[in-house]
Order: C-alpha cells, then structure tokens, then sequence
C-alpha cells in the first residue's frame, strides 16, 4: 500500500519540488498550503491539496481523515525582517501553527516529522566555522527563535509521546521557484532583477560570505530523513563560505549581461561569515551536497529564463 504523507507548505519553493520527489517515490501526498506565499500552480498533478492555514484548528480532522504515516512540516512565515517588526504574527505562524501540527501529529498517530529548520538563522555570534549542531543556539531574530523553539517542542514531544523527529538546519537554500521574501534569497532575487534590467543592491561590502545549498540537494536530505531511522538536529549545507561578492560574479557570468550591482549601507547586526559544518548528516542521512554552486546558479538562472514574463 502506498504511504500517505501530508507536506505543510507543499506550494512553496521547496515543498512543491520535495512534494514532485514523493510522487516518484509512489507516496500518496496530502499537501496542506494557505498559498500565502506558494502557488497552486506550483503543486505538482497528483497531490492531493488542502488551502488551509496551519494556525485553523480544523486541521486535525485533515491528519485524522488522511491518517499519514509520516509529515514534513515547511509551511511558516519566512520573511526574517518581519517577524523582527513584527514578533507576535510571526509567532501565531511559526510557534503555534507549528504547534498545531505536532497536537494533529499526536493525535492522529504519525511516526515522525520532518521539520525544515534554519541554520542561518539560529546560530549567532560564534567564532567556530563551519558551525556544527552542538553549539549553544542563540538567534538574533524572532524567526530564528520561533524555529529553535518548534526544534525544542519536537523534541519534548519525542519524550512525552515517543513521536520521532527531524530537523533539518538549511543554510541558504537557493534554486528554481524560490520568491523573493525568504531568508536567504540573494541568488533569486539578483537573477530576478538582472533578468529585468534592474540594478540589484549588494547591503554593505560584498565580503560577508553565506553557505549556498542547492535546492535539490534539500530535497534528497528529506528524502533520506524519511527512509532513515535517524533522528534529531541535522546541519543541511556545503561548509564552504562564499562571499556575495563572488555569487554576484557567477550570476552575472551565467546571465551574460552587464548590469552591475549597486552598494548600500550594511544590514546592521548581519552576521559577517557563515558555513555550516554537515558532518553529522554525513554519519547519519549519508548525505552530501552535490550540486556545486556555479551550476546550480547555471540551472537556476535557465528556470527564471524560461519562467520570467
Ligand atoms: P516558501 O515561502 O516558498 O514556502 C513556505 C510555504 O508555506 C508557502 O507555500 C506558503 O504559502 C506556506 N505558508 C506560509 N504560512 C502558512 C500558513 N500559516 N499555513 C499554511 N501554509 C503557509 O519558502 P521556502 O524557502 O520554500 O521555505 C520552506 C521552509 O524552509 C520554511 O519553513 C523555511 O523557514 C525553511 N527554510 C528555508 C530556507 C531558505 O533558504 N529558503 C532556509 C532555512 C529554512
């Protein structure tokens, strides 16, 4: 019998292209998505898909209809900047839509979440690069807070009712569908831009370097977390630090155009360096990133070709 899976955020950049690899594992997909920031279009033929905010309570009669073995939980209010302006909205996503999630987890008997976590965004002010999982996490935005606190509810649930758990710790993630509110949506947004004729903006010297992982690669890192009997908190990126600088030479090198970016005042409190040390989802996922990033830029740049108006 085919497995039923439900994927929270399947319209979005990553859901839909994780929900597209779980038809071709012959899982029966439910996709739940309020479309805030995904399509419908996105959702690949074959899913099943809810229009339903993680935050209404009528979500657990979805989990007790569909009974799904396992779920991948991506939905969330992704804009870093916002939920700095605004900390309580981000919180009814993040925090308690999360939460009603992991209660429609345990009440409908699934086995294991899968949680798309953040490893840009909980880590800060540590000198140790790349960084692995078990440092002291003290993020700096109430995104970054709301994400290692749903890691902390998981892993209270994992004690109280025995349900398994992964968190997946994405660096920057980057690749065909991303939008332009993300986290880390530099590489998006710049082809976006350039592909429209408009100058983009490089915030402070260009020299901060970020962890770029392809969005592929993501997705086979959830694929492993499902097949895997791993659990707990797993680093999901390259170790290697790229500066902006350099990601804005590889794209300009992809697009053969000749728009220059323009500089503006530095983001204050940005971290200036970051990588993330994948060790861990080496031993326990036998994962390893793949696509290295002048071609993953190369097939990113030919998906917004063809799909830009
Ligand atoms: P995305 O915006 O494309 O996907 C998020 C999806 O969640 C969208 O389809 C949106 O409509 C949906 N959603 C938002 N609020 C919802 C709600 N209340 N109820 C139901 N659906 C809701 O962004 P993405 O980059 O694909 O992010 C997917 C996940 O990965 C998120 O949890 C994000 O925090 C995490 N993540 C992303 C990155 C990255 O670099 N893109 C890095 C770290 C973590």
């Amino acid at each position: 019998m085919r497995q039923t899976v439900i994927v929270t955020g399947g319209a979005g950049f990553i859901g839909s292209q994780l929900v597209q690899r779980l038809l071709k594992e012959r899982c029966h997909v439910v996709v739940i998505d309020d479309l805030s920031t995904g399509r419908r279009e996105f959702v690949p033929k074959g899913a099943k898909f809810v229009c339903m905010s993680i935050r209404d309570p009528r979500i657990a009669k979805i989990f007790l209809r569909e009974k799904p073995a396992l779920v991948f939980h991506l939905a969330a209010q992704i804009d870093v900047r916002k939920s700095v302006e605004d900390p309580i909205s981000d919180a009814e996503t993040n925090i308690h839509g999360s939460l009603r999630i992991l209660e429609a987890c345990v009440r409908s008997g699934v086995k294991k979440i899968i949680f798309s976590s953040s490893g840009g965004a909980i880590y800060h002010g540590l000198n140790i690069r790349p960084t692995p999982e078990n440092v002291p996490c003290m993020p700096m935005s109430p995104y970054g807070v709301a994400k290692f606190a749903f890691e902390l509810y998981l892993h209270a649930a994992c004690h109280n009712y025995g349900i398994k758990y992964v968190a997946l710790r994405y660096a920057n993630v980057y690749g065909p569908r991303q939008g332009l509110k993300g986290e880390a949506g530099v590489i998006g947004i710049f082809i976006q831009k350039m592909l429209r004729g408009v100058r983009p903006t490089i915030f402070g010297d260009g020299k901060q370097t970020r962890d770029f992982v392809y969005v592929d690669d993501v997705i086979e890192a959830n694929i492993l977390a499902m097949k895997n009997g791993v659990h707990g908190a797993f680093n999901i990126g390259t170790a290697k630090e790229v500066s902006v600088n350099r990601v804005d030479a590889l794209i300009r090198a992809a697009l053969g155009g000749r728009i220059r970016p323009a500089h503006g005042p530095a983001n204050p409190g940005e971290e200036r360096r970051a990588a993330l040390d994948c060790t861990a989802a080496k031993k326990g996922l036998g994962w390893r990133p793949r696509v290295g990033l002048e071609e993953g830029i190369k097939r990113t740049v030919a998906w917004f070709r063809a799909n830009s108006s």
